[in-house]
């Protein structure tokens, strides 16, 4: 057995969303393999996150193994400045070939949060291009979650993300309510009126609207229907307002396509991912825009220059286990994986909706959600699931799974009977 100083841990290291007076317990790891997380102690749970939806392939994987140490022979990294390699150029053919039709321009970020800056910064110096600078303001929808930085911050649901905290430091946006509808539910038109009226309202002041293409994760785990993000493109188009479509958490085959936007079968104008891009092995983001965008902004003003550059833009080692993930991807498993994923999730988690303690159950592609009536005590809750050894992090009300798409179906089965325990017995 290792171990691993938790003492220091608790005394000096912030986690996540904790406070350092009362931080929750944290369970240390020892190594990590295929779609098991094993703790120090010997205990192996089994991933039912994909480390916040990143890790689709599972851990530990030989593939991009290979690709990183490759890659670590030649370089781990260069300034993107004036230099180039092709990692970055394969991983940008890629981004372009998978991403909706129209995305051709790319933008190498370092974080899922950067890139949400990056691309407010398109959407605004798009517009200043035109000559319409007093477009600088967004829309977006309530229980939305972007980012923790301050531009993407000021687009979160401003309960969820706590905006009160922070008056006076964020930008003002506009939202509109959280999409009704579900995907299971019949269309109906009228449940665009609140966003075509503020869009209509505001046109002369909006440079885009962002949103999460129909699954809205971390602010609140919910499926819209497809139909609303047609619509919502559609009527971006008419009041002159340019589409953001945050792939972040749905992008890389999680909701049963490439990129959620397919479900609507449109193209945004602008399109961020992150998280699953390198499979869960480092941090890594991008951004992607149409000509149109990319033209305008290379025409604009201070010489057409785009105004970010990040230091560690385009990283090789990065890009070398992105290419090596897509490849995985491009392989075409995924899709079945993901469809055997969402049809057991469909037979194992719905009958918990006939429970007391359980409000709603909903799945999506290879997303699984229980909402409780109540919000769980996390800490419990997390020592219960560790005991039944699974690796399982509500939130709120929220009990979700997002397993990495090569599980098995034992393994998931592991997973929603603990949540079933959860539900039975609290
Ligand atoms: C996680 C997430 C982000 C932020 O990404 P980070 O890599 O954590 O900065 C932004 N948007 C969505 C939809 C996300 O799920």
């Amino acid at each position: 057995m290792q171990s691993c100083d938790l003492l220091f841990d608790r005394e000096h290291i912030w986690h996540p969303y904790t406070s350092l007076q009362d931080p929750l317990p944290v369970f240390p790891v020892q190594r990590a393999q295929g779609c098991e997380i094993e703790l120090t102690d010997g205990r192996r749970l089994v991933d039912g996150m994909s480390s916040w939806w990143a890790a689709i392939h599972g851990y530990n994987h030989p593939h991009l193994n290979a690709a990183a140490q490759a890659q670590l022979n030649d370089m781990s990294h260069v300034m993107f400045g004036g230099l180039t390699h092709q990692p970055a150029v394969d991983l940008c053919r890629r981004l372009v070939r998978h991403s909706p039709d129209g995305l051709e321009r790319v933008f190498l970020a370092d974080s899922g949060s950067v890139s949400v800056e990056v691309a407010i910064k398109m959407a605004v110096q798009y517009w200043y291009a035109k000559d319409l600078p007093g477009k600088n303001r967004l829309a977006t929808l309530r229980g939305g979650y972007h980012g923790d930085t301050f531009a993407a911050m000021s687009v979160c649901d401003p309960v969820n993300g706590m905006h009160s905290l922070f008056r006076g430091s964020l930008r003002e946006q506009l939202f509109a309510p959280v999409p009704e509808l579900t995907p299971a539910d019949e269309w109906n038109d009228a449940a665009l009126a609140p966003l075509e009226q503020l869009l209509r309202e505001h046109q002369h002041e909006l440079a885009a609207l962002i949103l999460e293409p129909v699954v809205q994760g971390a602010g609140g785990m919910r499926f819209y229907h497809p139909n609303y993000l047609k619509h919502a493109a559609a009527l971006c188009e008419r009041y002159q307002v340019l589409l953001i479509a945050d792939e972040i958490a749905t992008g890389f085959g999680r909701t049963g396509r490439w990129f959620a936007c397919e479900h609507a079968s449109i193209t945004p104008d602008i399109m961020c991912v992150g998280k699953a891009l390198t499979g869960g092995y480092m941090t890594q983001a991008a951004v992607l825009c149409t000509d149109d965008v990319g033209n305008t902004i290379s025409q604009g003003p201070a010489a057409g220059t785009f105004m970010h550059g990040p230091t560690f833009m385009g990283n090789p080692l990065a890009c070398a286990v992105a290419n090596a993930s897509l490849e995985l991807l491009e392989a075409d498993h995924w899709r079945g994986q993901v469809a055997a994923i969402e049809a057991q999730l469909v037979a194992e988690l719905s009958p918990l909706k006939q429970l007391q303690s359980v409000a709603d159950v909903r799945c999506f592609g290879a997303i699984g959600v229980v909402e409780m009536v109540s919000p769980v005590n996390v800490a419990a809750v997390q020592q219960q699931f560790v005991e039944a050894g699974v690796w399982i992090r509500p939130f709120g009300k929220l009990v979700y799974l997002m397993p990495p798409f090569v599980i098995t179906s034992e393994q998931l089965s592991k997973l929603t009977h603990a949540i079933g325990e959860l539900a039975r017995n609290g």
